[in-house]
């Protein structure tokens, strides 16, 4: 399943959004203000594209081994991410 974000178009405080999708993600359902769309393809595992305030698009795959953590926060999963991102580049 593929979910679909403009954080841009969210209206939601951060924390508040940042807990919507935790709760959302388990539930199966998103964070209205800034969700566009769902699309529903045979994986199992929950894709979350997300355009973030400043424009940049993050990818965000959910499985069982990472979902806690990103559950925990996402904010601060996709800030580890783009950390060992840059360490890989330089
Ligand atoms: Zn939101």
């Amino acid at each position: 399943m593929k979910v679909y974000m403009d954080r841009r178009g969210c209206n939601v405080w951060d924390a508040a959004c940042e807990s919507d999708l935790s709760w959302h993600i388990d539930h199966g359902t998103y964070c209205t203000a800034c969700t566009l769309g769902v699309l529903k393809d045979d994986s199992e595992d929950v894709t979350l594209v997300i355009t973030d305030k400043d424009g940049s698009e993050k990818v965000l795959v959910v499985t069982d081994k990472n979902k806690w953590e990103i559950m925990d926060s996402w904010m601060l999963f996709l800030e580890k991410i783009n950390r060992e991102e840059k360490d890989v580049k330089v």
